[in-house]
């Protein structure tokens, strides 16, 4: 049989490819396609509206760095919000740490109950953990609506296209803001600064406006092309960057955490920034 081949086609200018050999799941729901394949290199690959979301064989690094760079960052996070990440990845991260109760709040009940049915490898038990809160609702209408306040809360979005589009604008990141305990961080995706500058541009004017601590923090992630993966990660009290590095060890021994990315030297390393980057964040 022919070689069936995965294109994707978010940047104009180049594409990625990726060999489909076996094809789990191919199909749309109410807010995007989604396909689901397994590579014999990466595992099984989740694939929504033609954009790689996450696979099986790098997505520790993407997880572990979203969620446990600002968990780490504070003493005592008890309650945790987060928005989007349908395939479980990041929320099995951050119920490694001892929290009272994470609230995910994700667009696509479809999403969620492929990736448990096929990316167990992912998610694994964490949508049976009774600290989890699962709302299927929009995550920009559910922080400009709630009183509830979070220690962190991460944006586990898509790409700034289609749905996710609005997690990305300086009024539901203003509404982050609202929702957050005095100390609290906002932690979030912001693509490939390589091709995607625009994105981290943006983000580093709204936060810049908005808190006291706007930060950016780095990490490679293979099948995200084009160079290092940036997360934002913003607080009106605290620098997640300027954490000590023997205090985040001491954290991580309390915690019983043992990681295969992170790591309190990775932590602070994160956060150095290129001059070219440093130029997209100014
Ligand atoms: N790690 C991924 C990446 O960077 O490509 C993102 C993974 S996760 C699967 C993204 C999730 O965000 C999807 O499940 C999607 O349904 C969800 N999403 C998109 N827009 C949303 C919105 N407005 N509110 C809540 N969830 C949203």
């Amino acid at each position: 049989m022919a070689e069936q081949w995965f294109n994707e086609t978010l940047h104009p200018e180049f594409q990625a490819g990726i060999r489909m050999d076996r094809l789990i799941h191919r199909g749309s729901t109410a807010f995007q396609s989604v396909l689901i394949f397994e590579n014999d290199l990466l595992g099984r690959v989740l694939v929504l509206d033609e954009v790689v979301q996450t696979t099986e064989r790098d997505e520790f690094i993407y997880h572990e760095m979203l969620a446990h760079v600002p968990l780490m960052s504070l003493s005592n996070p008890r309650e945790v919000l987060i928005i989007g990440g349908g395939d479980g990845g990041c929320l099995e991260e951050v119920l490694k740490h001892p929290v009272d109760h994470v609230t995910m709040v994700e667009l696509d009940r479809e999403v969620v109950a492929l990736c448990r049915r096929h990316l167990g490898n992912i998610c694994g038990q964490a949508f049976d953990d009774p600290r989890v809160e699962l709302r299927i609702e929009d995550g920009a209408k559910f922080v400009a609506e709630t009183d509830r306040r979070f220690d962190v809360i991460i944006v586990d979005s898509t790409d700034p296209i289609g749905p996710g589009a609005v997690l990305f604008s300086p009024k539901f990141y203003e509404n982050c803001r609202r929702c957050l305990t005095p100390d609290g961080i906002l932690t979030t995706q912001n693509g490939v600064p390589f091709i995607q500058g625009e994105e981290l541009t943006v983000s580093a004017r709204a936060f810049g406006a908005l808190f006291a601590h706007p930060r950016f923090y780095f990490a490679a992630v293979p099948m995200y092309m084009g160079g290092a993966m940036a997360f934002g990660c913003a607080s009106q009290a605290t620098d997640a960057g300027l954490v000590a590095t023997s205090e985040l060890q001491r954290r991580l021994d309390q915690r019983g955490l043992d990681l295969a990315y992170y790591s309190p030297t990775i932590h602070g390393a994160a956060f150095a920034m290129p001059p070219y980057l440093q130029a997209l964040t100014a």
